[in-house]
């Protein structure tokens, strides 16, 4: 199964192209499918597995079109500034044939630009979970109920830097039906419980 097989729209499909791949790395093998049928996914892949385009496609292939009246509806949570950035760039070279809005929310920005990418009324956000919980807390009516597709990339790290608190919260604040995919080189007991809490009925993936 090439990425001509995964039923793909076309605005979606010519992202990947452009992007340049032509063959799905195993991780993106095993986990698009599952991703596009609606289901929660956790899978075991390291930085370098090709795991963005693993959840951005479907992402992109499950909005497809901007909604600014919808609120918020898919929420990626990244351990570091960096790898927030990254995945912005992703996004948006994957996105390109799509009108998806997409706002970023990190550490070290001033608080002002980042109310100023919520007004926007993005349809993704891409955050840190300190500073995008430190925005939750500000603003009394920013919802999280709207959210249908949340990722905790490299969710390993998130623990490890002491997130957990902030990812209770975020928890907490979703709405049931979401679709959760959780992204991890390892699989430490903290995180094993975080996923039992966070996930429905996941597909475990090892490579
Ligand atoms: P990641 O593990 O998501 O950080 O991706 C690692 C690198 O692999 C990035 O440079 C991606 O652009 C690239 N990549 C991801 N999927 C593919 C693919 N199907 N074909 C070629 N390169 C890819």
């Amino acid at each position: 199964g090439g990425f001509e097989s995964l039923g793909l729209c076309e605005e979606v499909y010519r992202g990947v192209r452009h992007k340049g791949y032509r063959v799905p790395t195993p991780i993106q093998r095993k986990a698009m499918p599952l991703i596009l049928a609606g289901l929660d996914v956790a899978a075991m892949a390291r930085t370098g597995s090709g795991k963005t385009a693993a959840f951005l496609v479907p992402m992109l292939q499950r909005l497809r079109r901007r909604d600014p009246g919808a609120g918020i509806r898919a929420l990626i949570l990244s351990p570091t500034r960096d790898l927030a950035t990254q995945t912005l760039k992703f996004t948006h070279q994957l996105g390109k044939f799509t009108d998806l809005k997409t706002g970023l929310i990190v550490g070290g920005g001033s608080m002002d630009s980042q109310f100023e990418v919520l007004a926007d009324n993005p349809d993704i956000i891409i955050a840190t979970p300190g500073r995008f919980v430190h925005i939750l807390d500000m603003v009394d009516d920013l919802s999280l109920r709207s959210v249908e597709y949340v990722v905790f990339d490299e969710a390993d790290s998130l623990f490890s830097l002491g997130f957990a608190e902030q990812l209770h919260k975020i928890l907490h604040k979703l709405s049931d039906t979401r679709q959760t995919l959780l992204f991890s080189a390892t699989m430490p007991q903290a995180l094993a419980e975080f996923a039992k809490a966070g996930l429905r009925d996941p597909q475990v993936i090892r490579l």
